[in-house]
């Protein structure tokens, strides 16, 4: 046994080698593997560049896919130039090795975007790739990777002159696309993130809070400290731009829980109280941001963000200058500069603090007008990016609104656009109703069509034989001879009762007389044309109508009722009583009142009772 299955691996083994071969795809495995072993970024990039030469026996997929993690290597280590290079060697590989698009094409592309992004941070060099990449990625059906795409894309139309109503068309896409696909809270935590950055861009804070709060949302869902912790910090700065101080608070707030719930993270302190140092000084509470200052600046070692230490340094000299406490301002700046000996800020406010705590009172001055032109140069660029913003919102042709632009008030615009979505919604739940209603309406006229047609049946109806009853076969005789009158054609009728019918009845009893008054009509029937028209109009006594019949023809069809009458009997053996009718048959002359008519039918009737009934009598 142990021997047999020895054998068969050993087959299996063989069989294996003959069918796939030793792929080069194993040296990119064995290389990544080694290289993940490396941790400096500088020696990772140095192994895999000596793999250069080596790369050139692997297939082409596993070459690009070389050239590929070389791009991010060389990005990581700020080679970005060489990065580009790497990442398009990548993509021609890949073009040359595949027909359509390619997963590690579209990669490839969203990189060498981003380190042109890195480059320049100028649209118009880094998109084109985003654009192709997304053309690509629509083509290979991955959902995953076509949000991802989507996001990136998005960034495109951050800018003030680009049309955030496209950018946001993107991210529309992307969440539709997660949601239909049951994508992970990341991806749609990244697409939130996306738009609220993308609001934020255009100054629509408040569309942008919403949707960084939901980015939080998702990210809470799976527990992501660091992503929570990040986007509480911006929601932070989002509702200071909102003037929404007690929002922001309760955001401070959160950051500190975090702080405190996850030490793990050890800059989340650092972050908490320059966050309440911030808001603290957007209120003009300098007393509380020193403070909050002062415990960040105890924690700056914790961190590696330099950027956010020495803006904690610069909010500090600020708070204290507007405090009047000159002295430690002053102290503050040398501290500032002896932490970063070689750093020149470009805060006007602080340079202009500076000449002012040197005694330099006119530099002072001329540095706190740069900085009041500054801050008005800000205001306007935030009116007219967000009456464009407003009006690319509502796709409105921005050049109309160039000469208005500078006077629109924002509140209005903000309003009138929450108005318009109003009025848009309203607009379709009215639609909505209308179209409910015109439903129900149909429903209802459907209804009372129908019960009405059946009332007027029943009305006209007669209930026994089911044939016109009296007041339906005078009405629809009088329309037939109107007509007959007015086309000048010829109209007959037939006028006819069922003989010694009492005697049925008082022998054979009512019930038997209905049956017998149902069998002279269904003999009847079988008499008539399509045209004819027949009715009950008494007991036992019937109207036949015959439009465009003269009577030579009304005579024959009387004829052919009687023979057929004739053959019909009722009762049960041996009480049994053959049924016979008799008939008078009148032709229209000159009469125009169909009673008139019936009164002739009528006494050709009697005559023919008179003659032995079982007759036709034609008057
Ligand atoms: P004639 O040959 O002269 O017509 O003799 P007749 O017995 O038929 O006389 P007449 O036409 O005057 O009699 C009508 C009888 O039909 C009177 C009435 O009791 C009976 N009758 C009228 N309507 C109904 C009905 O709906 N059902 C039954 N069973 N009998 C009816
Ligand atoms: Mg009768
Ligand atoms: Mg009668």
């Amino acid at each position: 046994m142990y021997s047999l299955s020895r054998v068969f691996i050993v087959i299996c083994f063989m069989l294996n080698l003959a069918f796939f071969p030793p792929a080069y795809g194993q040296s990119l495995e064995v290389l990544e593997q080694k290289l993940a072993s490396i941790t400096d970024p500088a020696e990772q990039l140095e192994f895999l560049l000596s793999y250069q030469e080596d790369s050139e026996g692997f297939d082409r997929q596993q070459q690009a896919k070389y050239w590929f993690l070389l791009g991010n290597h060389q990005e990581r280590n700020e080679q970005l130039d060489r990065a580009v290079a790497s990442y398009t060697q990548a993509i021609t590989l890949e073009q040359a090795r595949h027909q359509g698009p390619s997963v590690l094409q579209v990669e490839s592309l969203l990189e060498r975007s981003y380190a042109r992004y890195l480059q320049t941070y100028d649209t118009r060099l880094y998109c084109p790739d985003r654009k192709q990449a997304l053309e690509m990625a629509r083509q290979l059906n991955q959902s995953k990777l076509l949000v991802k795409v989507l996001v990136r894309y998005a960034f495109c139309f951050k800018d003030f002159n680009a049309d955030l109503s496209r950018g946001l068309a993107l991210l529309d896409e992307a969440i539709a696309i997660a949601t239909n696909n049951q994508l992970s809270p990341r991806e749609h935590a990244m697409i939130y993130n996306a738009s609220g950055l993308l609001y934020q861009n255009y100054n629509v804070y408040e569309k942008s809070y919403d949707f960084l709060n939901k980015a939080y949302q998702q990210w809470a869902s799976v527990n992501d400290y660091q992503d929570m912790f990040n986007m509480q910090f911006t929601l932070v700065n989002t509702a200071i731009n909102m003037k929404r101080f007690d929002l922001a608070g309760k955001h401070v707030d959160t950051l500190f829980y975090l702080a405190k719930s996850q030490k793990q993270f050890k800059d989340f302190i650092f972050f908490s109280h320059f966050c309440a140092g911030t808001l603290a000084l957007a209120q003009g509470k300098f007393k509380e941001s020193v403070a909050q200052l002062l415990l960040a600046l105890e924690q700056r070692d914790k961190t590696g963000e330099v950027y956010f230490v020495r803006l904690t340094y610069e909010y500090l000299v600020i708070s204290y200058f507007r405090l009047g406490k000159f002295i430690e301002a002053e102290q503050q700046l040398m501290d500032y500069q002896s932490a970063f000996p070689e750093y020149q800020t470009e805060s006007l406010e602080i340079l202009a603090i500076k000449e002012f705590l040197a005694g330099n009172y006119s530099a002072a001055m001329e540095q706190f007008y740069l900085r009041l032109d500054q801050e008005v140069e800000q205001r306007r660029d935030f009116v007219l990016r967000s009456t464009s913003t407003t009006a690319s919102l509502f796709n409105v042709n921005i050049t109309e609104l160039d000469n208005k632009i500078l006077q629109q008030d924002l509140q209005i615009n903000a309003l009138q656009f929450d108005k318009e979505q109003e009025q848009k919604r309203n607009a379709y739940l009215f639609l909505l109703l209308v179209s409910f209603l015109a439903f129900a309406l149909v429903l209802l006229s459907w209804h009372l069509l129908r019960t009405r047609k059946i009332f007027r049946h029943r009305a006209q109806t007669d209930h026994l034989t089911r044939i016109a009853n009296r007041r339906h076969s005078f009405e629809t005789g009088q329309h037939m001879l109107n007509q007959a009158v007015s086309l000048n054609h010829p109209m007959s009728l037939i006028v006819f009762d069922i003989d010694h019918f009492k005697q049925v009845n008082d022998s054979l009893g009512h019930e038997t007389g209905d049956q017998a008054i149902v069998q002279v009509v269904e003999k009847s029937k079988e008499c008539l044309r399509k045209q004819d028209h027949l009715g009950r109009i008494g007991g036992e006594e019937f109207l036949l109508l015959l439009p465009g019949t003269r009577q030579g023809k009304a005579v024959e069809i009387a004829e052919r009722i009687r023979a057929k009458v004739a053959t019909a009997r009722v009762g049960v053996e041996p009480d049994i009583i053959d049924l016979t009718v008799s008939l008078g048959v009148v032709c229209a002359r000159e009469e125009k009142n169909l009673q008139d008519l019936i009164n002739r039918g009528d006494k050709a009737l009697y005559q023919a009772k008179a003659g032995g009934r079982n007759q036709v009598v034609s008057a």
